[in-house]
């Protein structure tokens, strides 16, 4: 029989164990090991069952061991100190508060997904995980941030996979009551409610919060009896629809995060937030939000934009444009042609995400367009996705180079405390007495020893070994109800077998099967008897994607026949509990995009944070931290004729990597079974990356870069009553339609002769047209290079011109003649030109408004 409505019964806990309420009710339990280990002993088998969730865990153990436990005056004050110190977490004075008043007293973060627990599965992948390492960084560093999402009944989906090997999605639906979630209400109870008017009704959501550790996170939900039937739905799951349904989720992102930011912060009294951080361009509407209450506050539109784009972080993720959501723009117009948002004209909505550059489409609206069209502080995630970003996104500034396109980086990092393994945390508590990994002296070989960091290593392999027999005999039996699993399940895979580790989503660019570009010498690889390879794979394909699906298909037949299928396993359903084991209890993480596809990656770092070896395309994060002893790179081969002959040169390259240099090392060992020269690229490796993969690293880059100047841009924009702000529209207005007319005249150029050498100086001057600007509002920059064919400079470097005097006989009086000098520094080919750039010193860079004149 089947329930048609199902809800948790929360426990009541004997009194003197309250602690372990208020404990579970904050997800720093997640990534607080001592805090676990109180939850643990509760019942470490169920604990283990229930895949450490607390909530879960009350609910289900019996009460006769919760009155046992009660009498234990040992667990009572165990339980009362973790306790105690969660509230001095909470309150202490943190990295953060060292910063002093400049720095914003609220930061709100907007993503479609936050990836904190295995018991809060609202995430899809490496966007989701990645925002919730933000969030527990935060809090660690006392980043005064707020967070915004959705709830997701069916969170993604949880994967099942055939016999056949195809991929099987269901859609569990979570209750939220037995989740580590409380709505919030109004000052007299009643729940807060978020509505946006729609073309045909309203929609409304209830706000749901989570408490990650300092960080208060916010999700919107629409399942609720308010809502009409249809758009009871538009929070069924992460990803889930198309077009429309996907535009609804992201309205309510944007604009309801909004609201529900600033209903949370009225109600609790915490400032409002004063910077706005969007993961990704999901979230983007919030922009719109904001500049309709500063519209309702008697801006323009343009004043409120510039007020907005100043306090906004726009962080783009991906260099694929199918990861780009672009919704027709009909779709767009007609939800925004309703009072939707008060005050703003649906035109100047649409001329925010139009693709009005060369190659665009007039028929989409582009959100990471608007996203960096609303976002004055832009950033990819790592320093190649940076480049390709400021590449991809050039049409938007044209006249400027790809290098002076306003997108900078910051590396993502990965939140230490929830990816490192215990035992390894537990060796630095143990040696090197501090249980912050990250900043543990893993160099020092006195007091951690070759053998110690060995030991673990081979029981970290050990534990992932023992998790997926059991996983896979876990499967088979929800496959095969009743039936008794094969017993060859049993021992799959070997404990001390060189294991690499391969798990992500599946898109193509991951290239998922290209270790089966060649399934002989593969073959050869795991079943060689002197030093075998073992692989543990595992990922999710989107629902929607069939050809991703026919790449696990094809994995998984490769892994199930007779031969092989001790030493390569699919483990289905990755998720954050599978991952942190996975990591950990591999030798070497592989990783083998599509170069530069991988904005950054994450998983080579969590693996790292574990001592395991990267084994990677020179892409993303390891593009930058690769240091020939950390791992190995993958050559590209990326002057391949063709995708396929790119695939086979990598694969080779990948093979023979492994067998000559990856296997031979693992197994070289010294009398007493330890790899040395391994264990000195693991030492090295836990040693120099630890700490700049952290996402302390990447939440203080946050901090420093992108968020204080935010926060004093928008002040300097909004004191005074928005004078600057004002100003600021009244004079890219006044640019804007002056710039037609703005023109380098000519350029003289004296002091080489026909024989120029380097250490001569070249003097110029430009007579310029301002077309009634003033010469303060522009800067005339001398730009020099190497010359090349077809005139193309590199090398570029840039220097300003100083204004020398009014051009005479200029009867207008805006035409300037600029002057300059420059060593030529280099022989060889020298070429120069001059041009004119708007400034302000409310610009972050000359390039923000995309106008320039150069000499023709
Ligand atoms: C880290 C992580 C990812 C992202 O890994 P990438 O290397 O960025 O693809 C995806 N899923 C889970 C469960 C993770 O922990």
């Amino acid at each position: 029989m089947k329930a048609i409505r199902r809800f948790s019964v929360r426990a009541v806990l004997p009194e003197n164990l309250s602690a372990l309420e208020e404990i579970a009710g904050n997800l720093r339990w997640s990534w607080h090991e001592p805090t676990k280990e109180l939850f643990a002993r509760i019942a470490p088998e169920l604990w283990q069952q229930l895949r450490h969730d607390p909530i879960a865990l009350l609910g289900a153990v019996e009460p006769s061991r919760l009155a046992e436990l009660a009498d234990d005056h040992g667990y009572v004050e165990w339980a009362n100190r973790v306790r105690d110190d969660l509230r001095e977490y909470l309150q202490e004075p943190r990295w953060y508060q060292s910063l002093g008043d400049a720095a914003p007293r609220s930061i709100a973060y907007f993503s479609p997904e936050f990836g904190i627990a295995a018991a809060l599965p609202q995430y899809s992948g490496g966007l989701g995980i990645l925002a919730g390492d933000h969030l527990k960084a935060a809090s660690d560093l006392g980043v005064p941030l707020v967070a915004a999402g959705l709830f997701y009944r069916s969170g993604y989906f949880a994967q099942a996979i055939s016999p056949d090997g195809w991929q099987l999605e269901s859609y569990p639906v979570l209750d939220p009551d037995g989740l580590p979630l409380s709505v919030l209400r109004e000052a007299d109870g009643t729940p807060v409610q978020i509505t946006l008017a729609l073309p045909d009704g309203e929609l409304h959501a209830r706000v749901w919060q989570a408490a990650v550790g300092r960080v208060r996170l916010l999700l919107l939900d629409t399942d609720i009896p308010e809502n009409e039937e249809r758009l009871r739905s538009v929070t069924d799951r992460l990803y889930g629809g198309g077009g429309e349904h996907r535009l609804l989720q992201e309205l309510l992102l944007g604009i309801g995060g909004v609201r529900a930011v600033k209903a949370w912060a009225a109600l609790t009294g915490a400032p409002d937030a004063e910077v706005f951080h969007t993961n990704e361009g999901h979230a983007g509407f919030l922009g719109l939000e904001r500049i309709s209450d500063l519209v309702g506050e008697g801006l323009s539109f343009d004043q409120a934009l510039q007020v907005v784009r100043a306090g906004t972080v726009f962080t783009t993720h991906t260099p694929v444009p199918a990861g780009i959501d672009r919704f027709d723009r009909a779709l767009v117009e007609r939800y925004f042609s309703t009072s939707l948002l008060p005050g703003l004209d649906v035109k100047e909505v649409l001329a925010l995400g139009a693709e009005d550059y060369p190659g665009g489409s007039g028929d989409v609206f582009n959100m990471a367009v608007m996203g960096l069209r609303l976002g004055q502080h832009a950033n990819g995630v790592s320093q190649l996705h940076g480049e390709v970003s400021r590449q991809m996104f050039n049409g938007l500034y044209p006249g400027f180079d790809p290098r002076e396109v306003p997108i900078d980086s910051v590396t993502n990092g990965v939140h230490a405390p929830t990816w490192t393994d215990p035992m390894l945390r537990a060796l630095a508590i143990e040696r090197l007495g501090t249980d912050d990994t990250t900043h543990a002296n893993w160099a020092d070989a006195h007091a951690v020893g070759d053998a110690d960091l060995w030991s673990v290593r081979n029981r970290m392999r050990e534990q992932l070994v023992q998790d997926a027999r059991h996983r896979v005999a876990a499967a088979w039996e929800r496959q095969n109800p009743g039936g008794i699993a094969p017993a060859w399940m049993a021992d799959l895979l070997d404990p001390n077998v060189l294991t690499i580790g391969f798990a992500r989503r599946v898109p193509t660019y991951k290239r998922l099967t290209l270790m089966l570009h060649d399934p002989d010498r593969l073959r050869r690889i795991l079943l060689d008897p002197e030093r075998p390879v073992q692989f543990v794979i595992a990922g999710k394909s989107h629902p929607a994607d069939d050809e991703g699906k026919r790449l696990i298909q094809k994995l998984v037949h490769f892994a199930n026949e007779a031969d092989v299928r001790g030493r390569m396993v699919f483990l289905p359903d990755y998720d954050i509990g599978m991952a942190q084991l996975l990591y950990p209890g591999t030798d070497v993480w592989l990783n083998n995009p599509l170069r530069p596809l991988e904005a950054c990656g994450t998983s080579g770092m969590k693996a790292a944070l574990n001592g395991a070896l990267n084994l990677s395309i020179l892409d993303g994060w390891w593009n930058e931290f690769y240091d020939g002893e950390n791992g190995w790179a993958i050559p590209s081969a990326d002057a391949a004729g063709d995708g396929a002959e790119r695939d086979a040169l990598e694969a080779e390259a990948m093979y023979d990597l492994i067998e000559h240099q990856i296997a031979p090392r693992f197994y070289d060992r010294d009398p007493d079974g330890v790899p040395s020269a391994w264990v000195r690229q693991i030492r090295h490796t836990l040693a120099t990356l630890s700490s700049p993969l952290s996402a302390e690293r990447m939440v203080r880059e946050y901090v420093e870069r992108l968020y204080l100047p935010a926060a004093e841009y928008e002040n300097r924009l909004t004191a005074d009553d928005f004078a600057a702000a004002r100003g600021l529209a009244e004079w890219k207005e006044r640019v804007r339609s002056a710039w037609p007319d703005v023109a380098v005249a000519h350029v003289d150029a004296g002091g080489v002769d026909d024989t120029p050498q380097v250490g001569d100086e070249l003097h110029v001057r430009a007579p310029v047209r301002l077309g009634g600007l003033r010469p303060e509002d522009v800067r005339v920059e001398l730009v020099y290079g190497r010359s090349h064919e077809g005139d193309d400079l590199t090398d570029v470097a840039v220097q300003e011109l100083t204004v020398d005097r009014a051009v005479p006989g200029d009867e207008a009086g805006s035409a300037h003649e600029f002057v300059g000098t420059v060593r030529l520094a280099w022989a060889g080919s020298f070429g120069y030109t001059v041009r004119v750039v708007p400034v302000n010193d409310l610009l972050l860079t000359p390039a923000e408004l995309g106008l320039v004149a150069v000499a023709s």
